[in-house]
């Protein structure tokens, strides 16, 4: 199979409405300034450390009050959200409550980089529209991508935009690695792509949140290859029935690509089948390199050391959120420079209070600088 596929209709119902999750705005480019100027001296310490989902700003919550996942009607995460949740989890959670809010300068630099990630997809494949009218059917061309890029990997070529799924701490996650392709030394390299609207290389903040990215797709891309994601787990997670017959287009893609299926039942079972059995390695190495969006010319690359527990203590913390163990948090005193470029700072409740929320938080976090 020489296409890829990429669904449509249905596509959000299944939770893949972001189908381009490999790249994000980088908003971090306006405040670059902004960072350099913070004033030393300022810091709270690392927030990950004082604000925990059984730490001080432990929820009250009532004890039928939905969850954001129930809020928000999310069966899984995007790595993309829990990107944007560690740059600020209010601004995150603003973001799905008020989507229109984005400023048009921040959309033009996310629908550039979109445009760039793809032209790379086409460089490897072709893309086929696939009409799907049912969650399945989105899902289905999803395992059929994976189908179609097991086998480039197995040999030894480079794939673009895999998309990867499974619960990892309880909640099933959902992404798109960028590109993967094996080392002159033999190793299997994640590589993402992140391009800037300045010719110039992140600030670290921004680089730590790239950093959480990559990561996570490594957590779950390992866990499908060790035959870690079951299909059991996606059906319960994302509510599907293994039953229901695929509809006609993507039955005739699957033919195209070899695969006799009918119902979406046969196809998971095929897809974890191919990722079990594949001998595919883990992940060796992450890579991220900054490209300029105007000039395409390459900025920086830089190599991300893998730890597990730090990532997995991340991800718990975010969670909270997410699970309803906590409110949501802006950012620590010495990130206030990122409210200076932030669509919402003239409505931020956590910048009003000055980084507390006094009627939901048990105790007051330190006064933020304005
Ligand atoms: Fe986060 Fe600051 Fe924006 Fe509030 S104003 S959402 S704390 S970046």
């Amino acid at each position: 199979m020489d296409g890829t596929g990429r669904e449509s209709g249905a596509a959000e119902a299944a939770g893949f409405e972001d189908l381009s999750d490999s790249e994000f705005p980088d908003f971090s480019e306006l405040g670059d300034i902004e960072e350099l100027g913070n004033q030393p001296g300022s810091s709270l310490g690392d927030p990950r450390k004082q604000v925990n989902s059984q730490g001080p700003y432990k929820r009250k919550r009532e004890a039928d009050a939905p969850t954001p996942m129930e809020r928000f009607y999310l069966r899984c995460l995007w790595v993309s959200d829990l990107s944007t949740q560690s740059w600020c989890e209010q601004q995150m959670v603003y973001g799905k409550e008020l989507p229109g809010f984005q400023s048009a300068e921040k959309a033009a630099v996310l629908g550039a980089g979109a445009s760039i990630h793809l032209a790379r997809e086409l460089e490897l494949h072709d893309l086929v529209n696939i009409h799907t009218s049912t969650k399945e059917d989105a899902w289905a061309v999803k395992l059929l991508n994976i189908l179609s890029m097991v086998p480039i990997l197995q040999s030894g070529g480079t794939i673009r935009e895999f998309p990867v799924f499974g619960e990892i701490e309880g909640v099933f996650l959902v992404g798109v690695i960028d590109e993967l392709h094996y080392t002159s030394k033999g190793e299997l390299e994640l590589a993402e792509l992140k391009t800037r609207k300045r010719p110039m290389m992140p600030l670290e903040a921004q680089k730590e949140k790239d950093r959480f990215q990559v990561s996570l797709y490594k957590c779950i891309f390992d866990a499908m290859v060790k035959g870690q994601v079951t299909s059991a787990s996606l059906v319960h997670h994302m509510k599907l029935s293994p039953e229901l017959l695929l509809g006609s287009q993507v039955q005739k893609h699957a033919h195209q690509g070899g695969f006799t299926v009918k119902s979406f039942g046969d196809l998971l079972e095929l897809a974890i089948l191919s990722l079990t059995l594949s001998d595919l390695p883990v992940i060796d190495a992450l890579k991220i390199e900054y490209s300029h969006q105007e000039t395409d010319a390459v900025l920086g690359t830089e190599m991300v050391v893998f730890e597990e527990n730090r990532v997995r203590e991340k991800l718990r913390h975010h969670l909270g959120y997410w699970t309803g163990l906590r409110e949501p948090q802006g950012v620590d005193v010495k990130e206030a420079w990122k409210c200076r470029m932030c669509d919402y700072a003239t409505i931020c409740e956590w910048r009003k209070s000055g980084g507390r929320r006094a009627s939901t938080l048990e105790q007051p976090a330190q006064k933020m600088s304005r």
